[in-house]
């Protein structure tokens, strides 16, 4: 049958059969709120009747503001399923940049948490496209504003509403969701799912091969929903069945580690940067992650020691894996094998830094400067290429289509394939260091240099060298209280990457500049350091 993909269909299915699973918040407002997903359903058609209230049609875009929490869980179903598109925002981009985009993208209303009330104070000159502003909270919360008297609250808005909604049919390649890149030069550029894309890249995703989501699973995504949906879970727990536990505003250790050892979280998902912080907590307080499986690693490269830490200290199995905006995010995943399983620690660890194979759903090849393929021998650097059912085909609104070459997308990332099919990403193609003709890998030394226990956050950028065009600086931010010296750094790089990639010099600084996703900041970087080596010689 000609049935098309529909995002409220996932959480028909969830409200129906996943009767054992909760959905928990750390809420905004303060307390922890849990419901079910029959629950969620309920008021995710009252939504849906309020957004025809406010004069929703299919088509308008409906943005925001928002942490991960029930709410949002809730905007995600009604706004798409009614075939309206979310838009979420990245609340850590400038000012500039969010009204560039809610501008570019004409939002329609804003939805947002009680944090971010002040931001939109400041802008709300610049977003007159928005017809209203609704504040995610209840009356009893809701903020008295001077310069948005209009401000609109979210429990007051539906509570009239029916619990009816009769979901909309529509062709499956009807845009749900609008998500832009926080790109570190130049305006972000507007990435657009559909309900297709987003339910064949759920279903993907949940399976053992990858996230390794099923009705056992409590899974707890500290990847906001603010960016590419969270990777996903919000589509793909109720598909696999698993509860949620949304950290609302409560990214730091110890709010994590509360809500993990609190609500027995089997699943983890976030940024190194994130799990630098949870590791630090539970070391301090002697703590333990005996609840959890499972810790997705993705957005950067998870350092060695990283992975070592969970998987060898607190018995978790570290999932390290890789993709971007374009791709819904999911492009691979370093899942458990057998192999895996029974290899000693040095193959372990040489296999789990590779950001993994290809998820079900998309193809990876590596090029070359005229996009002609090359080996997959896990020697050979290129340009890393993927297509598939879930990866962009343009930016919305925008005719650069520059990455986009011969049916199959250029992430901007150079990486290496070897004859498993595991891919690693070498760097992305801006930052890799060239140094006489010859490439150095930024990420492969700052994960060796957070291995030295003085070392907080590493960072290595390519600077312009008289003879050698380009060579290695090393950034570092100590750990609170210790000390190391560069020449101490430099030795302990020695044994573990070739002589010439060594960085030349080493500089400390208390922090590195980091963009709105939480990757280091490598532009501001490299021209703060532009003529270290100039000046040097
Ligand atoms: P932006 O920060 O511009 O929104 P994305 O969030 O889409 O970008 O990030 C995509 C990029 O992040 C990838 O192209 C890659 O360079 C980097 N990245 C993601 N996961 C990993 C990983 N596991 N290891 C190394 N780099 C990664």
């Amino acid at each position: 049958m000609d049935k098309p993909l529909n995002i409220a269909d996932i959480l028909e299915y969830a409200a129906t059969f996943n009767t054992d699973s909760q959905i928990v918040t750390r809420q905004v407002e303060g307390g922890i709120h849990r419901y079910s997903y029959g629950d969620a359903l309920r008021r995710t058609k009252k939504l849906a009747n309020a957004l025809r209230s406010l004069d929703v049609h299919q088509g308008d875009r409906i943005a925001t503001l928002a942490w991960n929490t029930y709410r949002h869980f809730e905007l995600y179903y009604a706004i798409s399923g009614m075939g309206a598109i979310i838009h979420t925002i990245n609340p850590r981009l400038f000012a500039e940049q969010i009204i560039y985009i809610v501008n570019h993208a004409e939002d329609k209303y804003l939805f947002v948490d009680l944090t971010f009330v002040p931001l939109l104070e400041a802008i709300k000159d610049h977003i007159a496209v928005v017809k209203g502003i609704v504040v995610m909270t209840d009356a009893a919360h809701m903020p008295r504003s001077q310069v948005l008297p209009n401000l609109i609250c979210y429990e007051d808005l539906i509570a009239p509403e029916s619990e009816d909604f009769a979901w909309p049919e529509f062709d499956e390649r009807t845009a749900a969701g609008l998500c832009y890149t926080s790109g570190t030069t130049g305006n972000p550029k507007g990435v657009m799912y559909s309900h297709r894309s987003t339910l064949l890249h759920a279903i993907s995703a949940c399976r053992s091969s990858a996230l390794n989501l099923g009705p056992m699973s409590r899974v707890l995504p500290v990847v906001p929903m603010f960016h590419v949906c969270a990777w996903g879970i919000p589509y793909s727990a109720p598909i696999a069945g698993a509860g949620i536990v949304f950290p609302g505003a409560g990214m730091d250790g110890a709010s994590l580690y509360e809500l993990i050892d609190g609500e027995k979280a089997t699943s983890l998902l976030g940024v190194p940067t994130v799990w630098l912080g949870l590791l630090n907590y539970i070391d301090s307080i002697k703590g333990n992650l005996d609840s959890v499986e499972d810790v997705v690693i993705g957005g950067s490269a998870a350092p060695r020691s990283m992975m070592e830490k969970f998987q060898d200290v607190y018995g978790v199995f570290p999932i390290h894996a890789w993709g971007m905006t374009e791709m819904s995010p999911m492009g691979s995943v370093c899942a458990r094998t057998p192999y895996l399983a029974q290899a000693d620690k040095e193959t372990r660890a040489r296999i789990q830094a590779k950001q993994g194979r290809a998820v079900f759903g998309v193809e990876m090849r590596i090029v070359d400067d005229q996009d002609q393929p090359l080996p997959h021998d896990g020697k050979t650097f290129g340009k890393l290429m993927v297509r598939g059912p879930w990866i962009a085909s343009g930016y919305y609104r925008n005719d650069d289509r520059s990455a986009f070459r011969g049916g199959w997308f250029d992430t901007g990332d150079v990486s290496t394939i070897d004859p498993a099919g595991y891919m690693q990403i070498v760097d992305r193609s801006k930052d890799v260091i060239k140094s006489g003709g010859e490439w150095i890998s930024s990420i492969e030394l700052e994960n060796h240099a957070v291995g030295h226990p003085a070392v907080a956050e590493a960072c290595v950028v390519g600077i312009p060298h008289p003879r050698w065009d380009e060579r290695p600086l090393l950034i570092i931010v100590r750990k609170a209280g210790a000390q190391v010296s560069a020449g101490e750094l430099q030795r302990f790089l020695t044994d573990k990457v070739a002589k010439w990639w060594l960085p030349d010099d080493v500089v400390f600084v208390d922090a590195l500049p980091h963009t709105a996703t939480g990757k280091l900041l490598k532009t501001e970087v490299r021209s703060k350091f532009a003529n270290h080596y100039l000046t040097q010689s």
